[in-house]
């Protein structure tokens, strides 16, 4: 007979375990149910995996924090360097999903699987979709393929890489896509398909670590637009902000203004990373930008939320805007 794996189920709270006053109705309030309501909901989860699980938050993942973030991957970190545990399930609103993927993406010591799900209607919801993707979700921590992949998400019968998945529309269960590079694999009622593992490096090859780290330097996000204010930029220094994301207009971009500005604060030793607020495609060095006479670094494929959660783990360390690019072209 088969033994089956050692999965634990680690909840932060969101849509997934949210309630309605009724099964027809859209308003609802996440985190109300917690961990063991959502377990007993998913038939058959038993036959899939060993599972336990445990309380990590209950909140929407719009209040997600760092502060639940490092304590989300310093248990993970113990569990899995534990032989009683195969693998880890995450439930988390689908709101941030993406930031704290990529955010135990890095800081995650293991090769064994990191899975998060969520769901996009209610616990409580008429076709809630929150059990099978918890039941695939499962499946997926406990199939020993799914070793090295970095940490993935599980959603609509998708496989996603940390690194690639953004969440797309504000209410369909098809909302997450990995637009440039494409999905990892497929679930299906517990029968996984995979493609192509992750192409940059995570978990065990990652070079950071939360070791003694209880808070990360600050980092802003500033959305480009048509005449953007440049004062945003000094209203994020003189708030304490040391990085600065910008949601850049098409490949990076931002208005002359901004663009004069945000050199003299990189001059200044703020470190400034181009993104986009462009959905899809990649931010290169040096094309209607001058980065290197500006001293600008490219988030390349990142977008914002993930470029800033780079920043920050790299700012916990002396570094050169030289090796901050490198980590951009490598994690
Ligand atoms: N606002 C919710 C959250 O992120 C949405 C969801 O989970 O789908 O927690």
């Amino acid at each position: 007979m088969k033994t089956l794996a050692r999965v634990s189920i680690l909840a932060t709270g969101g849509t997934i375990a949210g309630a309605a006053p009724s099964s027809t109705q859209p308003g609802y309030t996440s985190g109300k149910i917690n961990v063991e309501g959502m377990i007993q909901a998913v038939p058959n989860l038993e036959q899939l995996a060993r599972l336990n699980g445990e309380q990590i938050s209950n909140v929407g993942s719009q209040d997600m924090s760092f502060e639940i973030m490092i304590r989300l991957a310093s248990r993970i970190n113990a569990l899995l360097s534990k032989e009683e545990t195969d693998g880890v399930v995450v439930t988390h609103g689908t709101d941030t999903m993406e930031e704290t993927a990529f955010f135990l993406n890095l800081t995650i010591k293991s090769p064994k699987p990191v899975v998060m799900t969520g769901a996009m209607r209610p616990f409580t919801a008429l076709s809630a979709d929150g059990p099978l993707n918890l039941y695939n979700a499962v499946a997926v921590a406990a199939d020993p393929r799914s070793l090295d992949r970095g940490v993935m998400v599980v959603m609509n019968d998708r496989i996603h890489g940390a690194h690639s998945l953004t969440k797309t529309n504000t209410t369909s269960v098809e909302t997450f896509l990995s637009p440039v590079n494409g999905l990892m694999g497929t679930v299906i009622y517990g029968d996984i398909q995979y493609f192509r593992g992750p192409f940059r490096k995570h978990t065990i090859s990652s070079e950071f670590s939360l070791q003694n780290v209880s808070a990360l330097p600050r980092v802003d996000i500033l959305y480009a637009c048509a005449d953007m204010p440049p004062d945003l930029l000094d209203c994020s220094v003189s708030s304490g902000a040391v990085g600065i994301v910008i949601a850049g207009d098409g490949n990076g971009n931002m208005n002359g203004a901004c663009l004069e500005k945000a050199a003299r604060m990189a001059d200044r030793g703020i470190f400034i990373v181009r993104s986009s607020r462009v959905p899809t495609g990649t931010v290169g060095r040096n094309l209607e930008v001058d980065d290197d006479a500006n001293n600008f670094i490219v988030s390349d494929e990142l977008n914002p939320a993930k470029a800033r959660i780079l920043l920050m783990l790299a700012l916990l360390k002396k570094r050169t805007r030289q090796q901050v690019q490198d980590l951009f072209y490598s994690y």
